[in-house]
């Protein structure tokens, strides 16, 4: 597995896609992409582990059997070796799998919130709780993006334009405040629904 490392500073920031399956293959060129801009000229510990897997059987996140597979083991690892403050991660779908992550029920049949589309079919949300739960604090910045599989050229752009500002910002305050402004009506509904699964008011938690 290729992992990148840009080391100036002490926050360490972990930007880890293709998780299971096939994803790898989509989520590899934009870090690829990520990885050529995120130099020392930023003052964090950056990781970049642009493919996890490419292709490996698939198995949910959102299950303890996961974090039992080799691919699962990796990303703990990297997790626990780095403690990450900011973590991405990327995912990449098919559009057949599109109404079931956007589903307003979907935390009542898979037992996590829908994704937010950004309007242009990449999505963002929450990442398993049950990851969070397990190796990251309250205080960390956790976000999941899942690329569209079928139109990944279009949305590169805008998918780097989330993350540089995760490259740059010092504090989740910043960083949060950047994301709102670029997407304000999506965050503000993810933001909800992050709110509501964790019982949770703005007052008591950071989002995401
Ligand atoms: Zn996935």
């Amino acid at each position: 597995m290729k992992l990148y490392r840009f080391c100036s500073g002490s926050i360490c920031k972990l930007f880890a896609g293709g998780l299971h399956g096939d994803e790898g293959l989509y989520t590899a060129s934009v870090l690829e992409i990520l990885a050529e801009e995120a130099d020392m000229a930023y003052d964090a510990d950056i990781i970049i582990a642009p493919a996890i897997t490419t292709g490996t059987r698939y198995i949910s996140v959102l299950s303890e059997a996961y974090y039992h597979t080799v691919e699962g083991m990796i990303l703990t690892g990297l997790i626990k070796r780095y403690k990450p403050r900011f973590y991405f991660e990327l995912h990449a779908y098919s559009e057949k799998s599109y109404a079931r992550l956007t589903n307003p029920d979907r935390e009542k049949i898979e037992g996590v919130p829908p994704f937010v589309d950004l309007g242009n079919h990449v999505l963002i949300g929450s990442i398993a709780p049950i990851l969070r739960d397990a190796l990251f604090s309250t205080e960390d910045f956790c976000l999941t993006i899942e690329l569209p599989n079928w139109e990944l050229q279009a949305i590169t752009e805008a998918v780097l334009e989330i993350l540089q500002p995760g490259l740059r910002c010092r504090t989740r305050t910043e960083l949060l405040a950047q994301l709102r402004e670029m997407y304000p009506d999506a965050l503000e509904r993810a933001e909800k629904l992050f709110y509501h699964f964790y019982r949770a008011t703005a007052s008591e938690l950071e989002p995401f």
